[in-house]
């Protein structure tokens, strides 16, 4: 750490003693992450072992690099890359970027997904919010962060090369038949992605029916190939993240 950024940490501390909303502890601010204290934040660990190609479920034997419900019912992308599992200082993290409009989090977030093997690609597509939603939250967490992988490995980002029509109802109240049903179409491209690479990315995913439905559009429309990078994958309650496997 730079002696400016010493010397911001410690004024932080001196001045806005924050308590850490995972360990509650005060006084152990690190200004890149606060209110997330730097202990907890270095608790989030990048996804290792078994891990599918294709939806990033953990807890795979080592050997296997596609989980049952990716060989049953095949995702379209060509990869699904996430950082580590929705859970601890990383959920909080990303609740405080996107539900309390803690813009700077796209900074240490950001960098995470920058330590992901990003697949090559033509251009960078943040998974669309519709207008409605946008004009609610204010910005879009997924552009951000697709800003965020755009800079560090200098591939294209576009804004609006994808869209996203309408609203669809809670994705996580819905079971995944219904999840695909209620997404069908809603998405639309706007522009030329014909021949082109492309990297989707997102901030959580849970089954996957989201970024595949992308996915579907963008290679319907002539894309050659799409890979996806995600900060966070949920797990089930079985997952025991200690142990990186299913118990
Ligand atoms: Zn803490
Ligand atoms: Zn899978």
């Amino acid at each position: 750490m730079g002696l400016g950024l010493k010397i911001a940490n410690a004024a932080a501390r001196l001045f806005y003693p924050s308590r850490c909303p995972i360990c509650s502890e005060t006084g152990k601010d690190d200004i890149s992450v606060t209110p997330i204290c730097r202990d907890c934040w270095d608790t989030i660990e990048r996804l290792k072992g078994g891990v599918c190609q294709l939806c990033s479920k953990p807890g795979l034997h080592p050997d296997v690099t596609i989980c049952g419900d990716c060989y049953a019912d095949r995702p379209r992308v060509s990869s699904l890359l996430a950082y580590s599992v929705y859970e601890g200082a990383l959920k909080e993290a990303i609740h405080l970027f996107k539900f309390s409009k803690i813009f700077r989090f796209s900074t240490p977030l950001g960098k995470l997904l920058c330590e992901l093997p990003i697949p090559e690609a033509d251009v960078i597509v943040p998974v669309p919010l519709t207008r409605k939603r946008l004009n609610h939250r204010g910005f879009n967490q997924s552009l951000l962060l697709a800003d965020k992988i755009s800079k560090h490995s200098g591939i294209k980002l576009s804004i609006d090369l994808l869209l996203k029509n309408r609203e669809t109802e809670s994705q996580t109240l819905l079971n995944r038949d219904n999840r695909k049903k209620a997404l069908r179409g809603v998405f639309h491209i706007n522009g030329n992605v014909k021949n082109k690479r492309i990297i989707l990315v997102d901030d959580v995913v849970t089954t996957g029916t989201t970024i595949n439905e992308c996915a579907k559009t963008l290679l319907k429309a002539g894309a050659s190939d799409v890979n996806a990078v995600v900060l966070a994958r949920t797990v089930d309650k079985s997952y025991n993240s200690n142990q990186h496997k299913i118990t």
